[in-house]
C-alpha cells in the first residue's frame, strides 16, 4: 500500500505549489485554439491554412506552446504536428468510420460512467483535455451530457459502491487532470471510502502534454489514500518526451505510482518499428512500461490516420526483432461488444524473410 507523503504539505512549500498550480492552469489556458496562428508560430505554408479551418470547424485546434515546442519549425510533416494540425480531409465522409467507433453512447446510460468491462470501469470528472487530438475517437463525443453535479457524483459513488465485483476505478476523458485538484482530491477520497475498491487508474496525456501538471497537490491526492496508483500516459513519439516530461514521471515513479503508456498507432506518426522501438526505450528510461499500441478506431474525420491491421502485426513483429520483449507493447483493438479488448497478435519474419503466425519459441525458452 502506498502512502508516502500522503498529508498535504503545510507552510512553507504552500507558496511552491500555488505557483505550480497557476503555472498549468495558464499554460492550458494559454493553449494555441486558432490554426492560423499554429501555422504562423511554427513558420509553415500558407497554402495549410484552408484545410486547417475546415477541420477547425469540426473539431478545434487546441495545442498548448508546451506541446508546440516539441514541433520543428517548418516542418509540415512533423510527427507531432500531424496529431494536431487539422487538415481538409478531415471532412471526406468515409464509409466504414463512424462518430461513435466504440458504441460508447448506448453504454452510457448512467451519467458519468462508462461500464463496459468486468472488475472496473471509467469515471470521467472532466470535459477538457490538454490537447486536442486530431486522430481522437471522442472528436464527436457528446461531453456536455456528461458533466456531473453534486447529486449526479452522489449516485455516480452508489452505483460503484453497490457493486462489489469492481476493484478498480479508471478516471478518463476527457483528460480527468484538466480538473483542479480540489475536485480531484473530493472525488479520491470519496472512493476510498468504498472498501472493494482497491486501484485507482488514471487515464491522461496531461503529463505529456503539460508535465507541469504534475504538482506536488495531484501527487498528494494520487498517492494519499489506500488506493493503489497507476496513471496511464498517452504517449505516441519519441519526441514527446522532453526533460520536464522526464522530470514528471520521475517525480511520479518516486511517489510510489506504477506508470505505463498506451499509443495510438498512427499512419506517418508512429507507422514505422524504428520510432516505436524508440518511443518504448525512451519511455522506459523514465520509468514507464509500455502497454497498449491501440489500433486506430475507425472515427469520422481521421480515417488518413489508419494503418491496416496486418500492416500493424508486421510493425510489431518488426519492432520485437529490435528491443527486449517487455518493451513491446500489446497490439490491441477496442471492439464494441466484446469483454476486454482484443489482443491481435504480431506477424513475425522467418529466416526466409517471410511472415509467419507463430510466436518465437526459440526466443522464449532461452528465458
Ligand atoms: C480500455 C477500457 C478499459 C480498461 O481496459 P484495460 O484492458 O483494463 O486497460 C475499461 N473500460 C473501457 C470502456 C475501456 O475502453
Ligand atoms: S488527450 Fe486523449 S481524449 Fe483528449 S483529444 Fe487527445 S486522444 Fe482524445
Amino acid at each position: 500500500m502506498i502512502n508516502l507523503s500522503a498529508q498535504p504539505v503545510q507552510t512553507n512549500s504552500t507558496n511552491i505549489r500555488q505557483k505550480n498550480t497557476q503555472t498549468w492552469q495558464k499554460i492550458l489556458s494559454q493553449s494555441v485554439t486558432n490554426p492560423e496562428e499554429l501555422l504562423k508560430i511554427l513558420g509553415l505554408n500558407t497554402d495549410l491554412l484552408p484545410g486547417a479551418i475546415a477541420g477547425h470547424q469540426q473539431f478545434q485546434v487546441r495545442v498548448p506552446h508546451t506541446y508546440i515546442a516539441r514541433i520543428e519549425h517548418g516542418n509540415s510533416e512533423d510527427p507531432l504536428l500531424r496529431q494536431v494540425l487539422p487538415l481538409g480531409v478531415e471532412l471526406d465522409n468515409v464509409a466504414g468510420f463512424s462518430t461513435d467507433p466504440l458504441g460508447e453512447q448506448p453504454k452510457n446510460s448512467h451519467r458519468g460512467i462508462l461500464h463496459k468491462y468486468n472488475s472496473r470501469l471509467i469515471l470521467m470528472p472532466g470535459q477538457l483535455c490538454g490537447i486536442n487530438c486530431r486522430f481522437c475517437f471522442r472528436r464527436h463525443f457528446p461531453y456536455e451530457d456528461n458533466k456531473l453535479n453534486k447529486e449526479e457524483w452522489q449516485s455516480a459513488f452508489d452505483y460503484i459502491g453497490n457493486d462489489t465485483s469492481l476493484s478498480e476505478i479508471i478516471l478518463s476523458g476527457g483528460d480527468p487532470l484538466s480538473q483542479n485538484d480540489l475536485r480531484l482530491a473530493w472525488i479520491v477520497e470519496e472512493l476510498a471510502k468504498i472498501p472493494h475498491l482497491k486501484r485507482l487508474r488514471v487515464h491522461t496525456r496531461m503529463p505529456i502534454v503539460i508535465p507541469q501538471r504534475v504538482t506536488d497537490e495531484m501527487l498528494s491526492w494520487l498517492t494519499g489514500t489506500r488506493l493503489q496508483p497507476i496513471v496511464v500516459v498517452h504517449c505516441n513519439h519519441p519526441n514527446e518526451i522532453d526533460e520536464d516530461v522526464v522530470k514528471a514521471m520521475n517525480n511520479m515513479s518516486s511517489k510510489g505510482v506504477q506508470l505505463l503508456n498506451q499509443s495510438t498507432l498512427l499512419k506517418g506518426v508512429n507507422d514505422s518499428p524504428e520510432v516505436l522501438a524508440s518511443l518504448s526505450d525512451k519511455l522506459f528510461s523514465c520509468g514507464v512500461m509500455p502497454y497498449y499500441l491501440h489500433l486506430f478506431d475507425r472515427v469520422q474525420g481521421a480515417a488518413h490516420f489508419e494503418v491496416d491491421e496486418e500492416q500493424a502485426r508486421k510493425l510489431i513483429g518488426e519492432m520485437s526483432n529490435l528491443c527486449s520483449g517487455y518493451l513491446v507493447p500489446k497490439l490491441a483493438r477496442d471492439n464494441s461488444g466484446t469483454q476486454s479488448k482484443t489482443i491481435v497478435a504480431p506477424l513475425y519474419r522467418n529466416k526466409e524473410n517471410q511472415t509467419e503466425e507463430t510466436t518465437k519459441l526459440i526466443s522464449t525458452s532461452n528465458s
